[in-house]
């Protein structure tokens, strides 16, 4: 008698210590965990972690079915999960977006299983936090992405300046050619063809090297002086006079405010050149292209409106990506590179600016640009 009361204490104080051993893992797990009434749905316990991670009291946890927590209501499938835990005894989702208590979002890992404790059928919900885990991912995934842009564009700045030399001695020797007094008529087309596709090419290159050493000395590069709008504006036009005269195209100038910019003149002149440029390549013969200006507190706000072939919808959210050229573009005799662009946008954004299109197919297109006042 004695022996069998002395056998069931040691059972018992066997199972007070796994009990407490249990207990404690429970407690001190670096994981939500929760318990579920197998057959109801409630939940029988919740440990500490989740209470923490989710934010809800113990009590706003316990006696309620899993789906009417709040963490648990905008997951339509919970009450599918916990038919399906009831059926299969597993279920686990890989990625599940839980809501706090104060309105986060948290991207868990959530798996569940059933088993036999003693007599009874047990659910218990393990929930793992993985959004640092994503945002590492995440955070991985963007520096390879950079570093891999930084090796494209580390290897086109180095092409391009290898093919500086080359190119300036070709050119050297077609000038020498053109300057040679014995030759023939047709001779001398074939130079000036020549020569002008070494001025295509050198544009292209100046081209590139803007746009690849915009990432290694970038604003380096920029010098930023006291720059009259309307005398920068008048100079661009009048460098683009003859290019509109090729098509008959008028450039008016609007009222333009007396205001100076802060920013580098050279860079601000091709922005401008270009934009009007392009203005000029993809405007209708006989349009108009019209420069407006207004003053907005501490930024100037430019718009360049043509009467142009426009820009199809689909096409207006790539047209500052390097080398993109609409399809309506490609049609015309104008053979750009698709770069044109690419520099103007990193110009304006050198310069604390912003660049923006409307277009129309068929009726024209405006770029709006505004620039710091220089204060
Ligand atoms: P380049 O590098 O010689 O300037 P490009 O003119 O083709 O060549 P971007 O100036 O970058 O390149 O312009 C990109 C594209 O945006 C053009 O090919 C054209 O499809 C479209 N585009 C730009 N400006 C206009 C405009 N004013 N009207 C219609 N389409 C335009
Ligand atoms: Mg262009």
């Amino acid at each position: 008698m004695t022996k069998k009361l002395n056998n069931e204490k040691v059972i018992a104080s066997k199972l007070l210590a796994s009990e407490q051993r249990y207990r404690r893992l429970f407690e001190t797990a670096r994981d939500g965990i929760l318990l579920l009434d197998s057959q109801t749905g409630e939940i029988t316990d919740v440990n500490p972690f989740l209470i923490e991670l989710l934010g809800y009291s113990k009590e706003e946890f316990l006696g309620k079915k899993l789906w009417e927590v709040g963490a648990f209501k905008n997951i339509k499938a919970s009450k599918e999960t916990f038919k399906a835990l009831q059926d299969t005894g597993y279920v686990a989702y890989e990625d599940l977006p839980l809501e706090t208590k104060d309105g986060r979002l948290i991207e868990v890992e959530f798996v569940s299983n059933a088993y036999m404790a003693g007599n009874e059928r047990v659910m218990q919900c393990n929930i793992r936090d993985i959004s640092i885990r994503k945002r590492i991912d995440a955070v991985d995934k963007s520096i390879l992405f950079l570093e891999q842009e930084k090796l494209k564009t580390n290897f086109i700045a180095d092409a391009t300046h290898e093919l500086r030399t080359p190119l300036a001695i070709i050119k050297g020797n077609v000038e020498l050619a053109l300057r040679n007094k014995d030759k023939n008529a047709s001779q001398v087309e074939t130079f000036k063809a020549i020569n002008v596709e070494i001025n295509h090419l050198a544009e292209l290159l100046s081209d590139l090297t803007t746009l690849t050493s915009e990432n290694k000395i970038a604003h380096q590069k920029i010098f930023k002086s006291k720059v009259s709008l309307l005398r920068l504006i008048e100079n661009v036009t009048e460098r683009c006079a003859t290019l509109a005269l090729t098509k008959n195209i008028k450039i008016e100038i609007k009222e333009i405010p007396d205001v100076s910019l802060a920013g580098d003149r050279i860079y601000l002149e091709k922005l401008f050149s270009n934009i009007i440029s392009n203005a000029i390549f993809y405007g209708k013969e006989k349009g108009s292209i019209i420069i407006n200006a207004k003053k907005d507190k501490k930024y100037i706000i430019i718009t360049i409106k043509d009467n142009g072939i426009g820009i199809e919808k689909e096409d207006l959210p790539n047209i500052f990506n390097r080398f993109y050229r609409a399809e309506n573009a490609r049609d015309t005799k104008r053979e750009g590179t698709g770069l044109g662009l690419a520099i103007s946008k990193w110009i304006v954004e050198s310069h604390d600016g912003n660049i923006e299109v409307s277009s129309v197919i068929k009726k024209g297109t405006t770029f709006t640009i505004s620039l710091p006042l220089f204060l």
